[in-house]
Formats: structure tokens, C-alpha cells, sequence
């Protein structure tokens, strides 16, 4: 097992856009394969045909893409010796493992029809049976090759009758999972049920492709949610089953990522909570539902790295700022945690809000182009760089250099009213060559313009203070906002005398 090079998988199903908690479990297959100078796949698992959605496969790339955790195997990534990655067009492999486990005497035909597994459903919910469903206390009064004769097995196969094929799970068995995070963790097999490996549309169920392919795919770490480790005792012994034991790789369940109370972070929460549980913004193809993306709503993705790293990890020190590549050399599984990570959204603008400071002008320029394009018909990259330089320290979300501060683009369409109050009834009639004033300083930096402001407050008698309130609501239409000589300079001679002139008439 310790000779073989690490090769872990990110094995999502195409059935919706990807969640958070999603990226995350990639996240830490990435930084584990990283750190371990070992291989990080993408496999597709779109075995169950009924939950397929359009577009969701390309979603994950892009999600994957957009974050910058690209695994060097995989669907979109390119193949590698274990392709095709995608289960769909792996489905001639499966049948032989079932077959086999048919043979082993670990797996049966069943010939069951809906009706007949609806009436058991109801009767073993009736008796409040331990186990609901399919299993060693029911198998028997059941329609399947343990119960009908070799014979009339051999004839309904041949009759191309439907059927699946069923694990036998034995009676009063404990199977024990060995997780990397939580130590060893014992099921008892009385508890488990004949769950279906291979369908009658001829497809594999999950677990049966999952198990297959990770041994096919030399895979050596399983890691993956928390919500998988109740199917991990089924992977224990389908690995027994078919003779893999020795390749069985390491498991390793992650806590769920959780928002206020219990249960699993959902699409509601987020949207009670104000923040996105999905990558990129995702429209579903039938019901036309917008949902909103990391992306879209202005964080960049090292900060969102950051971010999911932190819920469920933790390095063991103070620090908080990581790069991806920090992250590799800090990520072991022992620090990963046991109990449930909950979602901080104060804490992932804190993290947003750095990032965003330290990106370059020249990066958040481009990135708020088409939005300012599309709200004010600005496209001047070299003006946007000294918005964004000016702005960077002051927004949580990219998107709010634009959305937040109109001011900058366009004169205020109307004053605050509470600013107006503010500013109360100061005598205007030292202000009406304030423009004059300011078209004729010569040294329009920021530093002599605060001078000449202050010289222009005590020759024309207004209070100094007056004097900012005034300007500033000129430009902004508030009292908020970066520094009045800093706006002056950005906004230009020209765009600064209309605007206070116009406040001016107003008065
Ligand atoms: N296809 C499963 C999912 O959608 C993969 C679980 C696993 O990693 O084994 O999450």
C-alpha cells in the first residue's frame, strides 16, 4: 500500500450545480495529491441516467477551472492512462464484477417487479423492521435466484426477463471502516441491506462503479463527505467480495459543511444568510431558477480557496491568509475535523476584502470592465485601474467598485437627505468661485489640493469643514467615500467643477 504513488479522485454526479461543500471535498483531494506529489483525478459519475442534468458537467469543470484546482486526469483535463473518466462510457466494465459476485455466491439475480417491492417496502415499514428494505430477513420470501430453481433462473434470464442484481449481506457481521479521520468506525452488517449493484436498464449503481472504478483507477484515498460513510461498509466488503482488499484505498470522510443549527448547508440558507452555496451562478435548464455564484457575486477565487480550506481545517496556527500553494504545505489530514464545519459569512468577506486589497489594479480592472460597460458605458482600462486602486480597500465584494460607488462613473443623480441636513445652511456665497477656484490650481495632486482647499477656506471666510461637506456631497452625493482631494484627482478639473457647480444651483 505505502509503495504506491497517491492517486486520489473528485467524483462528483453530474445531477445539479456544484455545491460548495463539493469544492471543498476537491479541495483537500487537491491539496492532499499536491502535498504527496501524487495524482488528482476527475471522474463523472452519471450512472443514475434519471438525475442527469444538462450542463452540470461542464459546470464542475469550470467551477474546478475558476478556483485553479485542476486535477492532471479526467473529464475536461484531458485523459490519462485510466480513461474514459466518465462512467457512462465505462458501462461494458461492470457487468463482470456483478457476474462474479453472482458466481462468489456474494450477489443474486432478483426478478422482483415494482409492485412486489412496494408491497414488501410497506410491510417492513408496517412491522417497523431495523432495516426497511431488501435484506437477509427478507430475501427469502422474495422472487430471486437464492429462492426459484437453477432452472427457472436460467429460463427468465433467457427469456430476457428484468432484473438486478442484489449483494448478499450476511447476517449479524461487523465490518470495520478504518477512516482516516475518524479512527475505526464498526458497522454491523444487521443493519445493512441487499443493496442493488447493477440495474435492469444495465447500468452499475453508484456502488458498484464507484468501488470498480477506484480500483481500476489504482485510486489509493477516498475522499469525500461525510454523507458517504454510511456506504462505506458496502465498499468494504465489495472490496472483500471481489478479491481487492489489498488495493482497497484509505477512506476519509469530511465533515459536513453546516450553516447556523444542524443539518446540511443548503441553497436556502445561503439565500436566508446572504451568501452563495455554489461556485458560479447556475441556471437550471428546466425550471429556468437562477442561482447565485461565488463568482458573480464578486469574490475572487483565491479568497473562496481560503475560505472552504478553513471550513473543516484548521493548520494549527494563528495564521489565516493561505495561498494554494501555502495551502499545500500546511493541509494534513490531521488537522481535518471530526465535528461539522459551519459556514461564517462575516468571515468570508473578511477574507474577500483581502483578497481584493492585494490584488493588482490592472486585475480588478479587467474584472469590473463589462460591469461598468454595461452601468455607465465606461471601458477606459487606464481609468478603471485608479478606480480600483482608489476603491480596493473600501468594497467586500469586487462587483461593489461598480455597484457601490456610482458616484465615481456618473454626477449623483439626487443628494442624501440626511447628508443635505448634515451639511445644514452655510453661507454659499463663499463657494461660488469654488470651481474657478479649483480649475486654476496648478499642482492637481492630492496633497496640494488639501492645501489650497485649506487656503481657499480661510480667504473666503467658510469653515473648513463646511467646505468638505459641501464638495464631497458635490461629487458623491453623501458624506461617504474615499478622500475629496483623492476623488478630485481621479474625477479631474473639469468633472469636479460641473459637478459643484450644479450642486451649487440647486441650492
Ligand atoms: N458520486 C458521488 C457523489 O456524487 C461520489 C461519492 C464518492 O466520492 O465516493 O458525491
Amino acid at each position: 500500500m505505502s509503495d504506491r504513488k497517491v492517486r486520489v479522485r473528485f467524483a462528483p454526479s453530474p445531477t445539479g450545480p456544484l455545491h460548495i461543500g463539493g469544492v471543498r471535498t476537491a479541495l483537500y483531494n487537491y491539496l492532499f495529491a499536491k502535498k504527496l506529489g501524487g495524482d488528482f483525478i476527475l471522474r463523472i459519475e452519471d450512472t443514475d441516467q434519471g438525475r442527469y442534468v444538462e450542463g452540470a458537467e461542464d459546470y464542475i469543470i469550470q467551477s474546478l477551472k475558476w478556483v485553479g484546482i485542476e486535477p492532471n486526469e479526467g473529464v475536461g483535463f484531458g485523459d490519462g492512462p485510466y480513461a474514459p473518466y466518465r462512467q457512462s462510457e465505462r458501462k461494458d466494465t461492470y457487468h463482470q464484477f456483478a457476474e462474479q459476485l453472482v458466481k462468489s455466491g456474494h450477489a443474486y439475480y432478483a426478478f422482483d417487479t415494482s409492485e412486489e417491492l412496494e408491497a414488501l417496502r410497506k410491510k417492513l415499514e408496517a412491522a417497523k423492521a431495523p432495516v426497511t428494505a431488501y435484506g437477509s430477513a427478507v430475501r427469502m420470501e422474495m422472487k430471486n435466484s437464492l429462492t426459484l430453481s437453477a432452472d427457472e433462473v436460467a429460463s427468465k434470464l433467457n427469456a430476457g426477463e428484468q432484473y438486478v442484481i442484489r449483494i448478499k449481506i450476511s447476517e449479524n457481521e461487523e465490518v470495520k471502516v478504518q477512516d482516516i479521520i475518524r479512527g475505526e468506525v464498526v458497522f454491523s452488517t444487521s443493519l445493512m441491506d441487499d443493496k442493488v449493484l447493477f440495474k435492469s436498464d444495465g447500468m452499475p449503481t453508484y456502488h458498484l462503479a464507484n468501488v470498480a472504478d477506484d480500483y481500476a483507477m489504482q485510486i489509493t484515498h477516498v475522499i469525500r463527505g461525510e454523507e458517504w460513510l454510511s456506504s462505506a461498509p458496502l465498499h468494504v466488503l465489495l472490496y472483500r467480495y471481489l478479491g481487492w482488499e489489498d488495493k482497497m484505498p484509505q477512506f476519509a470522510h469530511l465533515p459536513l459543511l453546516k450553516p447556523d443549527g444542524n443539518g446540511k448547508l443548503s441553497k436556502r440558507d445561503g439565500d436566508k444568510l446572504g451568501f452563495p452555496v455554489f461556485p458560479l451562478e447556475f441556471k437550471d435548464p428546466k425550471t429556468g431558477e437562477i442561482s447565485s455564484g461565488y463568482r458573480e457575486k464578486g469574490y475572487l477565487p483565491e479568497a473562496v480557496i481560503n475560505i472552504i480550506a478553513f471550513l473543516g481545517w484548521n493548520p494549527g496556527t494563528e495564521q489565516e491568509i493561505y495561498s494554494l500553494e501555502e495551502l499545500v504545505g500546511a493541509f494534513s489530514m490531521e488537522h481535518v475535523h471530526k465535528a461539522g464545519a459551519k459556514f461564517n459569512f462575516e468571515k468570508a468577506k473578511w477574507f474577500n476584502e483581502h483578497y481584493i486589497k492585494t490584488a493588482s489594479d490592472e486585475r480588478l480592472a479587467n474584472h469590473i470592465l463589462p460591469l461598468a460597460q454595461e452601468k455607465f458605458g465606461v471601458n477606459d482600462l487606464e481609468f478603471l485601474k485608479k478606480v480600483c486602486a482608489l476603491l480596493k480597500d473600501r468594497v467586500s465584494f469586487i462587483n461593489d467598485i461598480v455597484c457601490a460607488n456610482s458616484f465615481v462613473f456618473a454626477a449623483p443623480a439626487n443628494y442624501s437627505a440626511d447628508a443635505l441636513k448634515k451639511l445644514g445652511s452655510p453661507n454659499l456665497t463663499g463657494f461660488q468661485n469654488l470651481s474657478g477656484f479649483i480649475n486654476s490650481i496648478e499642482d492637481f495632486s492630492a496633497a496640494n489640493i488639501e492645501n489650497s482647499l485649506k487656503q481657499f477656506a480661510e480667504t473666503n471666510e467658510v469653515k473648513l469643514g463646511d467646505l468638505m461637506k459641501f464638495t464631497r456631497i458635490s461629487i458623491v452625493g453623501d458624506l461617504s467615500g474615499p478622500g475629496v482631494p483623492d476623488l478630485m484627482v481621479l474625477l479631474g478639473k473639469e468633472e469636479i467643477g460641473k459637478r459643484i457647480n450644479s450642486f451649487l444651483a440647486q441650492q
